[in-house]
């Protein structure tokens, strides 16, 4: 008695658009089964390496295709793993992954147009067989010996039934009958093209009708002579392994011998967003063992900054059926690990050097991950020191980068350290009142504007004994570095001492808690503040590392530097003296303090700045003093604001 089940429903979904649409590229149904069936062989042989216990020890590790041109079907066996009554519901009636809603939205958006490309994206696998078929007949048998055969079968819409039934080999074979409109595929002329053009790599033999012979190749691409490989081959297997649409952005091919014999084919992916898009869903390179694979995702044979790598691995010495925990195997991983890692870092360090522009654009893809190697695995500093580029205060634009060894050869007269500003982007950096000093001085900075610069800084304390320091480190001394500072540049004289004393008092009581203190700066020309920090190391860009990590953190306070020429200090100053009372100047102070919290990238919440602005903007186009609700604009921050009280009353204590 066959039962009848329900498609899960994101499984009807999908089906309903592959069998009510028409694609261009349905052969691609072909090479889904095909992929399965050797997946399946994988599995059993993976299986067998252990366990003798199988239905079918023997049997030849095959795919078999038949045509049958009058009835209109294509009949495709294997002699893998097979399926039980639980694996038929479980692999075929619900989708494991995450990607089908994804995909159903996709198909929509693009109505006819592109169709397969994203059947073949999202790899809706065996669901895209009802692209050319209106019906398909399923009869499998598990490698358990007890297990007995099932008949699945489906129209593609809604139900499904399972009964059990006859097959005496392991394996599964798949009938699908072809729709009115699809019977040019049961052509073995037809298959044998879709087969040398789709699945030339499968390693098991494909043979097509009475063929005695296999009409794919089998053989690994990896195996090959890079020499006798062209370049076309290197991405269609790229293509193959990820179903990544776009080429890669370069591959390394190895044969070793000594003291490991292996073969590995790596690639840099075009693009990191592989993510949703691509059945490989974790990092990790698959993992052959003579031949046969043994793990999809292996972790362990690059570190995990390198985890963009794609690409194979086979290796001819680790242990088939010994436990992979083993000693020796465990030494093999190692030695292997450290062979790839070196490669591909000598790799990226060449193009680094000698050809910059596709470097960069590899960086651009996955600097990342490459400046998180910095921090988090300290033995390979000096080796991933050389891979990374920066933007500073010599780039005309945000793409022109600079290695760290360009900067240390355009370091001036007395400069011993490295100075970099980090901040939200290139633009907004490159405005920072931090950098006064430097330019003044001819002195390069560079810019950390990636959210991991901050963490890749942990593991990068120095360059060659050159400290890396940032600019906004409240004791930097350029004094004796660079150019001497041309005085005609210094168009006003600074507050007298004492007046610039009220004018830092003031601000002090006005920000309170919100600063770690108010001084007077050396180094800004063209501002009139900045925030400096007098931690040092590490420690002080820990908000910015938590920050990204979405944890909490809390803003640090620091030291507000006021600039005793600039015309706005000036100004204030003049008005504290005289006009004491308008309280434009506390609007004004605020306004200061979190102008440079804005061009430190770090505040909290610009939109709040609105309100004030406005306000001044009012003030300075006429509105009179006495017409402003200047409490609607002072910040709410209610300890502060006990502070300010507190503060005040002392200062006038003081005056008295
Ligand atoms: P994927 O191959 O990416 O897992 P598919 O939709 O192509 O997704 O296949 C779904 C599942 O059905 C497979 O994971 C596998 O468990 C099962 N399956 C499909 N074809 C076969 C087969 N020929 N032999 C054994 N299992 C199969
Ligand atoms: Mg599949």
């Amino acid at each position: 008695m066959a039962e009848t089940y329900n498609f899960q429903a994101e499984i009807q979904q999908v089906l309903d658009i592959l069998v009510h649409s028409l694609y261009t590229e349905r052969e691609i149904f072909l090479r889904e089964l095909i992929s399965n069936a050797s997946d399946a062989l994988n599995r059993v042989q993976f299986e067998m390496l252990t366990n003798r216990d199988v239905q079918d020890a023997d049997a030849e590790l095959a795919i078999e295709i038949k045509v049958d041109e009058e009835a209109g079907t294509i009949t495709i066996s294997d002699t893998g793993i097979g399926m039980t009554r639980d694996d038929l519901i479980n692999n075929l009636g619900v989708i494991a992954r995450s990607g089908a809603k994804a995909f159903i939205q996709a198909m929509k958006d693009s109505q006819n147009g592109g169709g397969a490309d994203i059947i073949g994206q999202f790899g809706v696998g065996f669901y895209s067989v009802f692209m050319v078929a209106d019906k398909i007949q399923i009869t499998t048998r598990s490698y358990k010996p007890e297990e007995p055969a099932y008949v699945w079968e489906s129209t593609g819409v809604a139900t499904y039934t399972i009964e059990e039934g006859t097959r005496e080999a392991r394996g599964t074979d798949i009938v699908v009958y072809l729709k009115e409109d699809a019977k040019e595929f049961a052509s073995e002329w037809k298959v044998r093209d879709i087969i040398r053009r789709h699945s030339d790599y499968i390693a098991f033999p494909i043979y097509v009708g009475e063929g005695e012979e296999a009409v794919n190749k089998q053989q690994a691409i990896w195996r090959q002579d890079p020499k006798e490989i062209t370049d076309e081959q290197y991405n269609d297997f790229y293509k193959m392994l990820t179903l990544d649409w776009n080429a890669p952005l370069y591959h390394i091919h190895m044969r070793a011998d000594v003291p490991l014999q292996f073969y590995a084919l790596l690639y840099i992916p075009g693009g990191n967003d592989l993510g949703i898009l691509s059945p490989r869903k974790e990092p990790g390179l698959k993992l052959y063992a003579r031949k046969v694979l043994i793990q999809e995702y292996n972790k362990d044979l690059l570190p995990e900054y390198l985890g963009f790598v794609q690409g194979v691995v086979d290796s001819e010495d680790l242990p088939l059926n010994v436990s992979r925990e083993s000693v020796q195997a465990n030494r093999i991983m190692a030695n292997l690990k450290k062979t790839l890692t070196n490669r591909v870092l000598t790799e990226l360090k060449r193009m680094a050097e000698k050809d910059r522009e596709n470097y960069l654009e590899i960086y651009e893809q996955f600097g990342r991950f490459i400046k998180q190697g910095i921090a988090a695995s300290p033995t390979d500093r000096t080796d991933i020191e050389p891979l990374l580029f920066f933007a500073s205060t010599r780039s005309e634009s945000p793409d022109e980068l600079f290695t760290l060894e360009e900067y240390i050869e355009r370091r001036v007269e007395g400069q011993d350290d490295i100075y970099y500003i980090i901040g939200e982007d290139f633009h907004s950096v490159s405005r920072s009142p931090h950098l006064d000093a430097f330019r003044q001085r001819g002195i390069e900075v560079l810019y950390f504007t990636d959210p991991v610069d901050p963490f890749m800084l942990m593991g990068l304390p120095d360059y060659k004994s050159h400290t890396l320091r940032s600019v906004d480190e409240a004791d930097i001394d350029l004094s004796t570095v660079g150019q001497a500072v041309d005085e005609e540049t210094v168009r006003r004289e600074p507050l007298p001492e004492d007046t610039f004393t009220v004018l830092r008092d003031h601000f002090a009581a006005v920000l309170g808690g919100r600063v770690r203190d108010v001084r007077q700066s050396k180094s800004l020309t063209g501002s009139p503040a900045r925030l400096v920090s007098d931690e040092s190391g590490a420690s002080r860009q820990m908000f910015r590392i938590n920050r990204l990590l979405d944890r909490d953190y809390e803003l640090p306070v620091k030291v507000l530097e006021l600039n005793p020429r600039h015309p706005l200090l000036h100004n204030l100053s003049g008005m504290l003296q005289h006009d004491a009372d308008n309280p434009l100047v506390n609007v004004v102070v605020e306004q200061v303090f979190e102008t440079a919290l804005l061009q430190d990238g770090i505040h909290p919440d610009p939109s709040a700045m609105a309100a004030r602005l406005n306000l001044l903007m009012q003030a300075a186009t006429g509105t009179p003093v006495t017409e402003l609700d200047y409490e609607a604009v002072r910040t709410p921050a209610p300890e502060a604001a006990e502070v300010v009280e507190s503060e005040a009353t002392e200062a006038e204590d003081d005056a008295e």
